[in-house]
């Protein structure tokens, strides 16, 4: 499967009075069901468990996670097993995101917030790991050294289909925009806009992935009050700008990553955060099927959002 995605280009009147070109990099368009950074993020993971003959990937998350919902389908293409650990009660298991891993193979095993704390744990890894001897684990959202690599591939195409100056993304545990940082290599800005509450530990978690000194912050900036109420939460407010963004550009969005990124982005595009003339792309890293779930859970109205083809609400 080739991932080279698309980039178009963005429109606004925030962005004409401002002088700015502001354009978008589609990686939710990488595939229609599992879009963007999980899939970068999983391709030399997948590799790695592949080559060193693992049965299968086990890996952690929310009842809504995208990294669960893109693992389930990966291995279920490359034909090997996957098994979700999910914070939470059973009664997940019939919501959209994961039904839908299950259909694709996933075995579920649900656990209490309080062992889902462990996640990290040293201890508790190497329990489920004599569970399940020929897993590959790995953690939550992806992201680990492997996937940086994945991530990085995005800079190079990106080389390939534009000139610009700055790189703007949502960030969650800090895995796409480490890769990201590390691909780069100080050519251009990369703004990170941080879609939880008190997201500063993430800068160091940051410089640990790209084995950087925890003060380093050279082209890269982590911002951290455009989170909206925390992760997960957005005002009525937020989501009908964004979801008329989406309209208006045909371009689907999520209020959680993209959604808040773009209302960063116009935030900062307002207050004549970026010079005149400056050349903006904006990662789309994908999520829209969390729209569903949203939608299900009566936190959007869906009739005001912009659905990809191949996806509703049931
Ligand atoms: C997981 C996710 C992110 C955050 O990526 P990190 O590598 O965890 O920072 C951003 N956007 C979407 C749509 C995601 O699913």
């Amino acid at each position: 499967m080739t991932i080279l995605s698309p980039i178009e280009k963005l429109n606004h009147t925030i962005f004409d009075e401002n002088q700015l070109h502001v354009y978008i990099k589609r990686d939710d368009l990488i595939h229609p069901i599992i879009s963007g950074n999980k899939w970068r993020k999983l391709k030399y993971n997948l590799k790695q468990a592949k080559t060193n003959g693992y049965e299968g990937i086990m890996s952690f998350g929310g009842a809504y996670s995208n990294h669960i919902h893109a693992l389930a389908y990966a291995c279920q293409q490359h034909q090997i097993a996957s098994v979700g650990i999910i914070r939470g009660e059973n009664h997940y298991q019939s919501n959209a995101t994961l039904s839908q891993a299950q259909k694709w193979g996933m075995k579920l095993t649900f656990v209490s917030r309080a062992e889902y704390k462990r996640r990290q744990d040293p201890s508790y890894i190497s329990t489920l790991q004599n569970h399940y001897p020929n897993h590959l684990i790995i953690p939550e959202g992806g992201s680990n050294e492997l996937a940086l690599g994945g991530v990085g591939e995005i800079i190079s195409e990106l080389s390939q289909q534009l000139t610009y100056d700055t790189l703007i993304l949502p960030v969650g545990s800090g895995g796409t925009i480490a890769g990201l940082i590390k691909a780069d290599n100080n050519k251009h800005r990369i703004l990170g806009i941080a879609v939880l509450k008190q997201a500063d530990y993430l800068k160091n978690d940051i410089n640990t992935l790209i084995n950087k000194p925890s003060a380093t912050e050279e082209n890269w900036q982590l911002l951290t009050n455009y989170h909206g109420g925390g992760y997960g939460t957005f005002s009525i407010e937020a989501a009908e700008k964004i979801a008329a963004f989406s309209k208006q550009n045909a371009i689907p969005f999520e209020p959680i990553y993209s959604g808040k990124m773009l209302l960063a982005c116009l935030n900062l595009a307002e207050q004549g955060y970026f010079a005149k003339n400056e050349r903006i792309v904006l990662l789309h890293t994908g999520g829209i099927q969390g729209l569903v779930g949203l939608a299900e859970r009566g936190k959007i109205n869906s009739t005001q959002w912009h659905w990809p083809p191949g996806l509703s609400v049931h």
